[in-house]
């Protein structure tokens, strides 16, 4: 049947979008193909109408329960034969799922990656071999990304007995160097590949310099301005902590119908504010991350990111929910150097330092150890904090330096675990870099999209509607302009005289160097990176960030320049300088942050030292680890996949009766409590 009628017949489309015939094609004719598109662009049909014209059984591979669950009802719903067999489901379910396959009677069969692992359920495959293989989500199986995960990486391995299907590796989110190690780790390096569909015409990006603590009035002045032109409502708010959004919510909630969204809330209030957000009920959803994931609203007018988001990769999916049906939609970023801190402050926490992981392992050996033992063996001066630990030891399974049985006890496994741990470590902490250079670089800003995701397919023209583009700050913010304090205005002589003296000439100046030769009275790195801003916003200085390769590694690096109207500016033209955006003056804002910092810092410091207390098990902490072991034992996992002994405690302390009670444990999430939350509640409802 001609692709078209099949996309009618089956899918009711009646037209392909972008290249999805193309790539259809392809995987028809049983090539290999990387696809990377944005979220929304239309990715499954790529392996769906493929897999319908090549007849039998498409395997789907996808990470999260959620998405299996969501596509099959999907599928489902258009009469198609799709089941999925995965942890969350009974074994009755499971098996009835299996015998269909054998018997012929799927058309998609859908998998987590860890199922592959789960001894016959390969051997099963092989008896009647899928036709294709899709491996959705493929950023997973890069060690390079955050997400990366054991099974994924061994996905090449166990799907060479179900060849010689063809494999279509699909993602929204892969820069090039991910790109290549996604089809390097799958074993498909002739893989053709398509990049592209990251341009959004109708969004017009903004960023602007601004403190935590006023970012509630920036909401509300640009949801009130945009209004009176064209409405900036619906809008969605995306906070950093659920508790900024809490705080947020509350200030917009005088002016608009606002309502709060973070996974700490139970799921029934969730879908209510969800359901009322869909239904036009409620105009501004102030929420974490978690929220948008599969939010199908097309009219949404304004992304404010009240915060700096941890990578480029989020924040382009989450600006990507507004303008869906293609009309006018603003993405706004507020941010100061501030967040910075706070995502080294987690980096550090989510990555431990090599060192550490380093200490561990030489400390396991051959022989089993239980993992308190190894956590003794290991320290040196200093105690390993039990949180660190955990973290540390989690990262040298992942990355295959020791090997952790269910019951925990710890053996040595191969050295070569820091070649790859140091990488991901290496690419989160650029990750953060990318959205500093981001927010500072003074091109267009959907350019730097493109060429962050390498989408070549585009010609690469500047979008014409960002901040840059249309010549400096929005009209959000020139009513909050200010000029610049005596201490800005000296800052501002001291840059330029130091450019015309010499360094202008230099061109490139690293990081460190840049503030040291340009900074020499010492601003604090935040006043100099606005001072900075202001004199490339007039076009007095021009800023371009530029890499070069050394020692294998991409060092990145500003080239700053004085331009003509820099070098010939007066003191009273330094006077008329505006700060666009930012409030209050440049030593406010080192103050606050300093302060912040060291907020933060006490009360990590002060947990600690509760989580350090050699305490005794209480009943709960007990019943619960005896059940996880049980999982760990039945899955072949360790324990601490299934849960950390931080959520344990922390699931005895405020024991929760309730699926909803359940989230608003901290370290619960919703996958956690989708599979598991259930038998979490009987292990401790038997307590009473
Ligand atoms: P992705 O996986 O790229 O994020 P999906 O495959 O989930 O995106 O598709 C997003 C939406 O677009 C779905 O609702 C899907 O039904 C719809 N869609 C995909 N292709 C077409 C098409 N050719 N015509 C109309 N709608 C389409
Ligand atoms: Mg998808």
């Amino acid at each position: 049947m001609p692709a078209l009628r099949l996309l009618l017949k089956k899918f009711g489309f009646d037209s392909f979008r972008l290249s999805q015939e193309d790539v259809c094609r392809c995987v028809a004719d049983g090539q290999d193909v990387l696809l990377v598109m944005p979220t929304g662009a239309g990715k499954s049909l790529c392996y769906q109408l493929p897999g319908l014209a090549r007849g039998g059984v498409t395997l789907v591979i996808s990470p999260l329960l959620a998405l299996i669950d969501d596509q099959v009802a999907k599928l489902q719903a258009r009469g198609l034969r799709a089941e999925q067999i995965h942890s969350g489901r009974s074994r009755e379910e499971s098996r009835a799922t299996c015998l269909r396959y054998l018997h012929g009677e799927l058309d998609f069969l859908f998998i987590a990656p860890e199922r592959l692992g789960v001894p016959g359920f390969p051997e099963m495959l092989q008896k009647r071999k899928p036709t294709l293989i899709a491996v959705d989500e493929a950023h997973c199986i890069s060690q390079w990304g955050h997400d990366f995960r054991p099974d994924y990486r061994r996905l090449s391995a166990r799907l060479a007995g179900l060849r010689p299907a063809p494999i279509v590796a699909l993602t929204a989110t892969a820069t090039p160097v991910v790109q290549q190690d996604i089809v390097q780790q799958l074993g498909i390096p002739a893989a053709r590949q398509f990049i592209q569909g990251f341009r959004r015409t109708n969004i017009s990006i903004q960023v602007h310099e601004i403190l935590p603590s006023h970012r509630s009035s920036a909401c509300t002045k640009i949801l009130n301005e945009s209004e009176k032109k064209t409405s900036g409502l619906p809008a969605i708010i995306y906070a950093t902590t659920r508790k900024a959004t809490e705080e947020i919510a509350f200030d917009l909630q005088k002016h608009f119908r606002t309502a709060c969204y973070h996974a700490g809330m139970p799921a029934t209030s969730r879908d209510d504010v969800q359901a009322r957000f869909m239904s036009g009920k409620v105009d501004v959803i102030v929420a974490t991350v978690a929220f948008g994931m599969g939010i199908d609203k097309a009219n949404i007018r304004t992304v404010i990111h009240a915060g700096m988001p941890g990578s480029i990769e989020g924040y382009y999916q989450e600006i990507g929910r507004a303008g869906r049906d293609g009309l006018p939609a603003s993405a706004i970023l507020l941010y100061s150097f501030a967040d910075t801190k706070t995502h080294e402050f987690f980096f550090e926490r989510d990555y431990p330092k090599p060192e550490i992981l380093r200490q561990i392992f030489k400390a396991a050996s051959k022989s089993p150890l239980p993992k308190d033992d190894l956590r003794k063996k290991a320290r040196k001066s200093e105690k390993i904090d039990t949180e660190i630990f955990d973290k540390a030891l989690e990262k040298l399974w992942l990355h295959g330096g020791v090997q952790v049985d269910p019951e925990e006890t710890v053996s040595i496994g191969a050295p070569d675990w820091e070649r790859t741990y140091q990488k991901q470590r290496q690419h989160r902490s650029r990750s953060l870099e990318h959205v500093t250079h981001f927010s500072r670089n003074p091109g267009c800003r959907m350019l730097f999209f493109l060429n962050h995701f390498g989408d070549k397919a585009d010609a690469l023209g500047p979008c014409g509607i960002c901040d840059h583009c249309t010549g400096g700050a929005s009209s959000h913010f020139r009513s909050m302009a200010r000029p610049l304090d005596q201490n800005e205005r000296s800052g501002v002589a001291m840059i330029l005289s130091n450019l015309i003296s010499g360094s202008r000439s230099a061109g490139k100046l690293f990081e460190e160097s840049t503030s040291s030769r340009l900074n020499p009275n010492r601003m604090s790195r935040g006043g100099f990176e606005t001072l900075l801003n202001v004199l490339a916003q007039q076009k007095w200085i021009s800023i371009t960030q530029q890499s070069f390769e050394k020692d294998e590694k991409t060092i990145q690096y500003r080239s700053i320049e004085l331009l003509h109207r820099g070098e010939i500016a007066k003191s009273e033209d330094i006077g008329k300088l505006q700060i666009a955006s930012a409030f209050g003056s440049a030593a406010e804002k080192a103050d606050l942050s300093k302060k912040r910092i060291r907020k933060s810092r006490r009360i990590t410091q002060a947990k600690r030292a509760i989580n350090d207390q050699p305490g005794t098990d209480s009943s709960a902490v007990k019943r619960l680890k005896e059940w996880r072991l049980a999982k760990a034992r039945e899955r072949g996992i360790p324990a601490f996949r299934i849960l950390t002994d931080r959520v344990i405690e922390a699931l005895a302390e405020s024991a929760p009766s309730t699926l909803d009670q359940l989230l608003e444990v901290s370290g619960v999430g919703a996958n956690l409590q989708k599979k598991y939350g259930r038998e979490i509640l009987r292990c401790l409802s038997q307590l009473l």
